[in-house]
């Protein structure tokens, strides 16, 4: 029997581990098949605080495991595969094997939708993005793409007006998903390029590990051609990590945890952290922060229960 298990091994995660285990909990953190999280995707980080020459993702997410390792988290590499929530203790299937715990954090994160292209995945912290709150400040006076057509995309869109020289916003249909607000505001803002009814259909360049241009086809006019961009970046949406838990974790239509308040779920001694229940900042240090609430409230419901 666990007094906590920690879905996740990323920002949420691991900063759920750190206080976890200095509050002797001795947490057992499930990593998930991407370890690390989303930043082991990236490269240089330049937004979390105490790093003034910024630190690589991977760097930055082993660091935190290493600081949780040293006050007793222990980590456990697959997958929480099914879940039983129904009763305390809980019972927690980790690749086959069920495992019981007293309480519960879910930081299994939201991951970022691809669109599935050759070289895509390589070129990620290389010129492709799914973030630009985190990246655009590598474009400089560069050539951006965006692809998609809902909010996301025009408000990525926009805040990178700050940094490129252009913005050309790319989505496959005429019609937006976007509110109208958003998409007249990025209509009216005169550094965004609007190319509709067309698909990116190659990114190059992986030999070079960086974007140098990408082919486009127009899907009305069969026309296919290439442009120069510099930083490319996917705003077609997030899917949260949440399917394990078959409905007993109330969630919005999209699947996000919705917040009882603090780091609390519907269910007492079940908590959230990080994005699988941020569809708003999804940054790593929100994710830390939220990890941070996540292990207070477990630890205080443990003491509350008499531990
Ligand atoms: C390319 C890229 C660059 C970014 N750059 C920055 C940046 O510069 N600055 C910044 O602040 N933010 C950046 N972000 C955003 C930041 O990475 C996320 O906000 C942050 O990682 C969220 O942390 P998290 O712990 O909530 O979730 P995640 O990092 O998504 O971690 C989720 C964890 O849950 C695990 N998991 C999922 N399902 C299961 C399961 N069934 N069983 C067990 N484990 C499971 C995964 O394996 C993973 O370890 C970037 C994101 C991307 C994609």
């Amino acid at each position: 029997m666990r007094n906590v298990i920690i879905i996740g091994s990323g920002c949420a995660g691991n900063t759920a581990a750190i206080y976890t285990a200095r509050a002797n909990l001795k947490p057992l953190v499930v990593s998930g098949h991407e370890a690390g999280g989303q930043l082991s995707l990236t490269t240089l980080v330049e937004n979390f605080p105490g790093f003034p020459e910024g630190i690589n993702g991977p760097d930055l997410v082993e660091n935190m495991k290493k600081q949780a390792q040293s006050f007793g988290a222990e980590y456990v590499h697959g997958a929480v595969l099914d879940t039983n929530l129904s009763r305390r203790p809980f019972r927690i299937d980790i690749e086959g094997e069920w495992v019981e715990t007293r309480t519960l954090i879910i930081a299994s994160g939201a991951s970022a939708r691809w669109l599935g292209l050759a070289g895509e995945q390589k070129l990620i912290g290389h010129g492709v993005s799914s973030c630009a709150t985190c990246d655009g400040f590598f474009y400089r006076d560069k050539k951006i793409m965006v692809v998609g057509g809902g909010d996301s995309a025009m408000e990525e869109a926009n805040f990178l007006t700050r940094f490129g020289r252009s913005v050309t916003l790319v989505h496959r249909r005429e019609e937006f998903r976007a509110s109208k607000i958003m998409l007249d505001r990025a209509r009216h803002n005169p550094k965004i390029r609007f190319l509709t009814n067309t698909v990116v259909e190659e990114i190059h360049d992986v030999s070079k590990h960086l974007v140098s241009a990408v082919r486009l086809r127009n899907l009305n006019t069969g026309e296919s051609w290439e442009e120069e961009v510099d930083g490319f970046f996917v705003a077609i949406g997030h899917i949260p990590n949440t399917k394990i838990f078959n409905g007993q974790i109330a969630t919005d239509p999209d699947g996000y945890i919705l917040s009882q308040g603090g780091a609390r779920t519907n269910i007492p001694g079940v908590f959230h952290a990080g994005d699988v229940q941020d569809r708003v900042y999804r940054q790593a240090i929100t994710a830390s922060g939220a990890g941070c609430m996540a292990a207070i409230e477990a630890e205080r419901f443990l003491e509350a229960e008499g531990d």
